[in-house]
């Protein structure tokens, strides 16, 4: 006598090899049945008696591969009493349904067997770049639909050749049903073509050996790589002056590929944790401290003293590293426009820019940036969530209502729920560009295709202007209902999700810029609530700030503006005049018209002021260039603090930092950019801090959540947090999701889930 048993397994489940091992597992254990995708999860009818079905369905959570993520195994019904059963276990074709609750694996960096086939004269894959297994190799990138099977991905334009389809059909072989499988004779290959003729220079056999040999030679490159094209040349002067010219991209820091540890260790000071990052199948960029012996060109990362390592993750980057221990590998794009993906767009945008073309014929569905990664201490910051992360989920404590989130306008994502899943686009840029505009609006509509998506409810920023929530409503439609959230409050959220946290806490949030509900610009704020609803309670005191957007790029127009509230309007421009000799003539004109400049009490700007004042620059050529230069620069041995004061009116808690713009003006010609740095970070810290136990106090609430642009500042973070625990409060902060405005979507999602929560309730 047998029973029948019925399991769907959702989670990220399918293309990470978990078909084969529940096969190889039903026949261990001597269960027959049958195993198949469905775009509601892994579908397994089970043969067997009670004992065997209970031991496979416990060893489906103890024993899974590696890069599963199981959300829940359910049983269909009873158990069934059968007197006969089937003689094995087969693997089914895929069936597709109507609605799509199956996760989607990232892309995955490439493992250790297919690596050392790959250097197996006697392999058939011998030096083949794009090697792969159930184990490893392309996910998100190159699917087009669910369940991800063969032919709804970008493989599916290669046929398998006989051998290939042998290792894909039997269970027994490490690439049973891995989608990406290919081979020299049947898979994709590299070509390597002239910048400006655009003429084949070498194909498959030696494209790779003749690119590394270009790049030996000083020559920049274009490489087609997982989720786009890197930008690479050597680290050395010459070439890197010359990218930056052609990229016009004066400061912001590149980050490189070192061919191993052993190499990047004589780069950069690497932590345990930083290193098991690096080695993860993520394989992110991780931002480190610089070795001062670090044998790469100062242009590489100026004013900084970190720098960003990745490992190759692609056996083509192996092939191409073979020879050269440390490359520059930046993302081919424009000015926070999304990374170029085809081969066309490709040739026709970094012409100018790159010497070759190191392209391939497999297509990119999905374009996705490398991932960022930087610790403070043993904490993890995530500063771009990308590749390797994205698709994968944040779990919610329960089920969530079907909500989609339009997300920021500067680092823009969107995110939606999925049961007890947030999922959250890849970072994919600054909407304020119209290319990042349509790739937006072509990777939402791909996304709710992929998951046959209709939320019932679309939450959108506050800010009348967002581009975000434009698109949303073209993509929706204006039947859907759409809720407003104020910007902080959907940091604060994303936070208390991340962290499971249901009750009222408080929240530090520390930001570049934000619509607030006053039509002020906020950014420096303590709120106390919950996903629901929020008070603030607190926020930096506010300040005008003189031309809007020019003021971010030009941060000494804010520092002006402190002077001024700091020493009223003449001896505040007296003194700017001082500073800034070079703009004296304007300063006037510059005071004047702050009447009816917006007020922001960011602390992003506040940031930019002090380094402006302190004399790193007054003018930036990237986005939170001063601040970070501002952190590069702290000394922190350094014991001196910068004062604050905090004073309550009707709006609550005052951060007011009049006194430090005072300390920091007349103490700047005595003691130096070092030591101002390093004293602004203790005393900020000291003072928010501080601002938050008053408020703890009142409220009795010891949670603190950070989240914000500005926590991406790890020496701030660090400060805060052992301040914060002095002080018997309990801070939070982000490891899953980043701190910068890329999480905006989520804290939306949570937002618009408890809106529509309360309505049931
Ligand atoms: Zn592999
Ligand atoms: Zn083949
Ligand atoms: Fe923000």
């Amino acid at each position: 006598m047998y029973k029948k048993r019925m399991l769907i397994v959702t989670g990220v489940v399918q293309g990470i090899g978990f078909r084969p091992f529940c096969f190889r597992l039903a026949n261990e254990i001597g269960l027959s049945g049958t195993v198949s995708n469905t775009s509601r999860g892994v579908h397994i009818e089970l043969f067997g008696t009670k004992r065997q079905l209970d031991e496979y369905e416990s060893r489906i959570a103890t024993d899974a591969p590696p890069l599963a993520n199981i959300q829940d195994i359910a049983r269909v019904g009873p158990d069934e009493e059968v007197h006969v059963r089937p003689g094995e276990f087969v693997i089914q074709p895929s069936k597709a349904e109507r609605e799509n609750t199956v996760l989607i694996p990232p892309d995955i960096a490439v493992c250790d067997d297919c690596l050392r086939e790959m250097k197996d004269p006697g392999d058939r894959r011998y030096r083949y770049p794009f090697i792969n297994c159930t184990n490893c190799g392309p996910r998100y990138s190159i699917i087009r639909e669910l369940p991800y099977d063969r032919p709804m991905t970008t493989m599916s334009e290669f046929r398998m050749c006989p051998l290939c389809e042998e290792e894909y059909k039997n269970p027994g072989d490490r690439r049973f049903h891995a989608q990406p499988v290919a081979c020299p004779q049947c898979g994709p290959h590299v070509r390597l073509i002239a910048g400006k003729s655009e003429a084949l220079v070498a194909t498959s056999g030696n494209a790779l050996d003749v690119a590394a040999d270009h790049l030996l030679e000083g020559r920049i490159l274009a490489i087609k790589g997982l989720g786009g094209f890197h930008i690479a040349c050597l680290p050395e002067k010459a070439p890197v002056a010359l990218l930056r010219k052609r990229k016009q991209r004066p400061h912001k820091p590149f980050a490189v590929m070192a061919r191993d540890m052993e190499t990047a260790k004589k780069l950069v000071h690497i932590s345990p944790e930083a290193g098991q990052m690096m080695l993860s199948p993520r394989s992110p960029i991780v931002v480190c401290p610089k070795k001062t012996t670090a044998d790469v060109s100062e242009l590489v990362a100026p004013n900084q003293d970190t720098l960003g390592v990745m490992l190759p993750y692609t056996p083509l980057h192996h092939l191409i590293m073979e020879r050269i221990p440390v490359l520059i590998m930046t993302s081919a794009n424009f000015s926070e426009s999304p990374i170029l993906a085809t081969n066309e767009e490709a040739l026709e945008n970094l012409s100018g820019i790159v010497d070759f073309f190191l392209l391939h014929d497999r297509k990119i569905q999905n374009r996705i940036d490398d991932s960022v990664v930087t610790f403070a201490g043993k904490r993890q910051i995530l500063l771009r969530r990308a590749r390797g992360f994205v698709p994968h989920p944040i779990v919610a404590s329960r089920k969530l209502p079907p909500v989609l989130a339009s997300g920021p306008e500067m680092k823009s994502t969107f995110a939606f729920s999925l049961g007890k899943s947030v999922i959250s686009s890849q970072y994919l840029g600054d909407l304020k560009r119209l290319e990042t505009a349509l790739y937006y609006e072509k990777t939402l509509r791909h996304f709710l295709d992929l998951f046959r998506f209709t939320p019932r409810l679309v939450v959108k920023d506050m800010h009348p202007q967002y581009v975000s929530g434009f698109i949303a409503e073209k993509v929706l439609g204006s039947e859907t209902d759409f809720l407003e959230v104020q910007h902080h409050h959907a940091h604060m959220a994303s936070c208390l999700l991340e962290k499971s946290i249901e009750g009222p806490a408080l929240g530090l949030i520390l930001d570049g810029t934000g619509y607030g509900t006053d039509g002020t610009v906020w950014g420096g704020e303590i709120l106390f609530g919950d996903c629901r609803s929020f008070e603030r309670v607190g926020n930096l005191r506010p300040a005008p700030l003189p031309g809007g957007e020019k003021a971010i790029m030009e941060p000494w127009r804010y520092a002006l503006s402190l002077l001024v509230e700091t020493f009223g309007k003449e001896e505040g421009i007296e003194k700017a005049s001082r500073i800034w000799p070079d703009h004296g003539a304007i300063i006037p004109a510059i005071v004047a018209s702050a009447n009816e400049a917006p007020l922001t009490s960011s602390c992003g700007r506040l940031f930019d002021a002090i380094a402006a004042m302190a004399g790193i620059r007054d003018r930036i050529t990237y986005d939170g260039q001063a601040a970070m230069e501002l952190e590069a620069a702290s000394d922190r041995s350094a014991g001196g603090r910068i004062p604050f004061d905090i004073y309550h009116d009707d709006g609550g808690y005052k951060i007011d930092w009049r006194p430090a713009v005072e300390w920091v003006y007349q103490n700047r010609p005595k003691i130096g950019l070092h030591a101002i740095a390093g004293a602004f970070h203790l005393g900020l810290a000291e003072s928010l801090t501080e601002a938050c136990r008053k408020v703890s106090v009142d409220c009795g609430i010891r949670k603190v959540v950070l989240s914000g642009g500005v926590w991406q500042n790890r020496r701030l973070l660090a400060l805060v947090i052992s301040s914060m625990r002095r002080r018997n409060l309990e801070p939070l902060w982000h490891s899953a999701l980043s701190p910068n405005d890329e999480a905006v979507s989520v804290g939306q999602v949570a937002v618009g889930a408890a809106y529509l929560q309360d309505l049931q309730d």
